[in-house]
């Protein structure tokens, strides 16, 4: 039997481009398909309901009819349209960060519910909030938990030996926390603190929408900023590459076949 020519589901609305005369090609993070790109035809003409709708940053329920290439977005309902978020600029450059790390890590055709989960409990955290430190901090580290990522935050990744107390390095390539004794060849192997070591593994077991404050100089928010945003720009980077090498890949197969 062929599949359903419409289906539903519940999603977090990415970003948009033009698409066509009047259209949108909108990007979106489902909870039960991962990320999904639909056209929502006529959308940009002055008396369309879809737009309001399908503004980045809203919750939405929507009803999708499949395409032969691309689908369309036939209804949209809002759920939640995180108005505190897109009132205050701080908030909104934290929930497009929120959702350019969704649209990066999250697969097409690759359900991941924690993943549509952290989004949306991150967006409710920093909405209006004044100290969006911790609850972002929490969501990068949470981000590569739910990925499949989870950087080894107790042992050396190399030697296995519990982690004592004092001065340590991280590597993101080779999966975390190292003791000092084993020499990495890694290039991008950072130091690490004992404090930042401490709250990233308070990160760890937290939630963006439930994590207690705890007082950070700034020298120790930086390393702990720094250390996740190399570990998450060095997965980005290496999805990038391994994309570009299966398309490499397919091209090669496809040309050996056709020549
Ligand atoms: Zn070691």
């Amino acid at each position: 039997m062929p599949p359903p020519r419409t289906y539903h589901c519940d999603a977090l609305i990415l970003k948009h481009i033009p698409f066509g005369e009047s259209g949108l090609l909108v990007t979106f993070y489902t909870a039960d398909r991962g990320k999904v790109r639909a056209v929502a035809r006529g959308a940009r003409r002055s008396n369309s309901k879809l737009v309001g709708h399908l503004e980045p940053l809203t919750q939405a329920r929507l009803t999708i009819r499949r395409g032969l290439n691309l689908d369309d977005v036939e209804q949209v309902q809002a759920i939640e349209s995180f108005g505190a978020l897109k009132d205050d600029l701080d908030s909104i450059t934290n929930g497009f960060y929120v959702a350019e790390l969704v649209d990066g890590f999250g697969a097409e055709n690759g359900a991941n519910h924690p993943l549509y989960q952290l989004a949306i409990e991150t967006l409710h955290a920093v909405a209006g909030e004044s100290q969006p430190y911790l609850p972002l901090r929490c969501f990068d580290l949470q981000l590569l938990n739910v990925s499949g990522l989870k950087p080894e935050l107790y042992r050396c990744v190399e030697c296995r030996r519990e982690l004592e107390p004092g001065r340590h390095r991280f590597s993101p390539a080779l999966g975390g926390a190292m003791c000092l004794d084993c020499r990495p060849t890694d290039a991008l192997v950072m130091p690490l603190s004992l404090q930042a070591v401490k709250v990233l593994r308070l990160l760890d077991r937290s939630s963006p929408g439930s994590i207690q404050p705890v007082r950070m100089g700034q020298n120790l928010k930086r390393e702990v900023q720094g250390l996740l945003e190399v570990t998450l720009e060095y997965w980005l980077d290496f999805q990038i590459r391994s994309n570009s090498f299966l398309k490499d890949l397919n091209r090669e197969s496809r040309s050996a076949v056709y020549t």
